[in-house]
Parts: C-alpha cells; sequence; structure tokens
C-alpha cells in the first residue's frame, strides 16, 4: 500500500522501529544502535519493562534464576548488577530494568503511551508505515515486532509465519509466542509451551543480523 503524499509529510522517518520496551525490546534497540540505525521504541505502557512492568501482583517474581535472567551481551553490565534474591521479585526486576536503559543511555529513543495500532508494508518502496493510536505515523525501513503475547497454554497455536517473506526482510514477527514456530518449521526443535527471554533475545539477535545484511545488500 502506498503512503499518501501528506501522510509521509507528518511522518517521522526513521531506519528501524521497534514494538515494546520489554527486555527484547530494550536489547533490539541497544543491537540497532550498535550497528548504527537510527531506531525508536513504541511502547504502550507508560514505563518500561513489559511483562514486569505490567504485572505487579503481590508475590511476582521470575522462576529462573536470577543470574540466568539477566542481559548477558555486556560484561561490564553482569558485573556491576547484583541480585539480592536467588529468584528476583518484580520490583528488583524492574529497577534492573532502569538501571540497564539509564546504563546504555535508551530512554531517549523510547516513546511511551505509544500503542501501535498497525503497521503496513508498502512492497513498492520497500518501507513500513507504522501508527499509533493516537495517531502518529512513523516511516521506518524495518519494523519489529516485540511485543510479545504469551500463548495462554490452553489456546491453539497460531499458525506459522511465512518463512519466506519473515526471513529475508527482516522486518519481522518476534513474538515470543511466535519464535517456537519458526523455529519448529526449520525443523530446529520443538515448541516451547511459552514465551521466554532467552527465546525473545535470540530472536532479536537474528533479526538484528538480517537487518545488517539487508541493509549492506541495499
Ligand atoms: C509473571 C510472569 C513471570 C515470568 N517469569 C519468567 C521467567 O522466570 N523466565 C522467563 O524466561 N520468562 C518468564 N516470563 C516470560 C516473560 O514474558 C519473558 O521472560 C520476557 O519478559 C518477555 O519479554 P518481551 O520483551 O519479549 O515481552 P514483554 O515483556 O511482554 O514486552 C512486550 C511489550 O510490548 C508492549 N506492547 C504490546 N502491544 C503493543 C502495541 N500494540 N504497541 C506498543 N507496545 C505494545 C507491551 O506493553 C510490553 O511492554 C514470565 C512472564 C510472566 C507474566
Amino acid at each position: 500500500m502506498s503512503v499518501p503524499a501528506s501522510e509521509m509529510a507528518n511522518s517521522h522517518k526513521l531506519d528501524l522501529i521497534i514494538v515494546g520496551a520489554g527486555f527484547a525490546g530494550l536489547y533490539m534497540l541497544h543491537r540497532a544502535r550498535q550497528l548504527g540505525f537510527n531506531a525508536r521504541i513504541l511502547e504502550a505502557g507508560q514505563g518500561a519493562g513489559g511483562t514486569w512492568y505490567w504485572n505487579r501482583y503481590p508475590g511476582a517474581r521470575c522462576d529462573i534464576e536470577s543470574m540466568q535472567y539477566s542481559y548477558q551481551f555486556d560484561k561490564a553490565l553482569e558485573q556491576e548488577w547484583i541480585w539480592t534474591e536467588r529468584y528476583a521479585s518484580q520490583p528488583e526486576i524492574l529497577t534492573y530494568v532502569e538501571h540497564v536503559i539509564k546504563r546504555f543511555n535508551l530512554s531517549h529513543d523510547i516513546q511511551y503511551n505509544a500503542r501501535v495500532a498497525s503497521a503496513v508494508f508498502d512492497d513498492q518502496h520497500s518501507r513500513w508505515t507504522v501508527t499509533t493510536t493516537q495517531g502518529e505515523s512513523y516511516d521506518a525501513q524495518f519494523c519489529v515486532n516485540s511485543s510479545a503475547p504469551v500463548l495462554p497454554l490452553a489456546q491453539p497455536p497460531p499458525p506459522p509465519p511465512p518463512l519466506a517473506s519473515h526471513c529475508a526482510v527482516a522486518m519481522s514477527v518476534a513474538h515470543c509466542s511466535m519464535v517456537a514456530y519458526c523455529a519448529l518449521a526449520t525443523g530446529s526443535c520443538r515448541p516451547p509451551p511459552w514465551g521466554s527471554a532467552v527465546l525473545g533475545l535470540a530472536r532479536m539477535r537474528e533479526l538484528a543480523g538480517a537487518a545488517r545484511s539487508t541493509r549492506a545488500a541495499t
């Protein structure tokens, strides 16, 4: 679909739009910057942290060890952060997220209260038009969806995303729940029942690499 000229004039032009400021989206932003992309996160909530921003019920905590539930892309970050509990509580995970945002100076490329309503790919110009429910419009070469809906276990899985376009354009679907189905379709593993930080981050790394190759080729 072509974007009307009037709309383009009002839209923010970027290399990469990332949907969601959870663990996956934040890492994607950091990685994209390292690769020289002009990127921005659009986040529906008023703060970052995703799962850990929204889930604040008493007793909420991770069920794998805090050490493993940590970013592992930066040795200094790993050394400087000391978890106080073996299985971190939600408030501590959120504090960790805020520390990471500060540490890597991510905040000025995160837009809060920005719920993405649509992301439309223009085949002709190979660009995305991403719009928010507030009516803002963004024009970007890449769009990475790290909004990560976790599948309720009782629900049947969604169909796998179309792999050809998915992998070729590096734009794409990075729902935790979907990652497993890509892996399944390529025969590499069985789908785990829910999304995890490990899966989300692995997919982000893959997408960043694919974006770099696509960009180098254009
Ligand atoms: C209570 C609980 C405990 C968990 N414990 C563990 C654990 O111990 N170990 C583990 O590996 N995993 C655990 N998980 C899974 C957890 O979801 C992942 O570990 C990880 O936090 C997912 O990160 P993410 O960035 O992929 O997605 P999320 O954290 O879900 O972030 C997605 C973000 O996208 C935003 N968003 C959604 N739609 C839009 C939109 N239309 N426009 C803009 N923004 C949007 C959301 O507001 C959210 O901030 C747990 C989940 C829950 C709920």
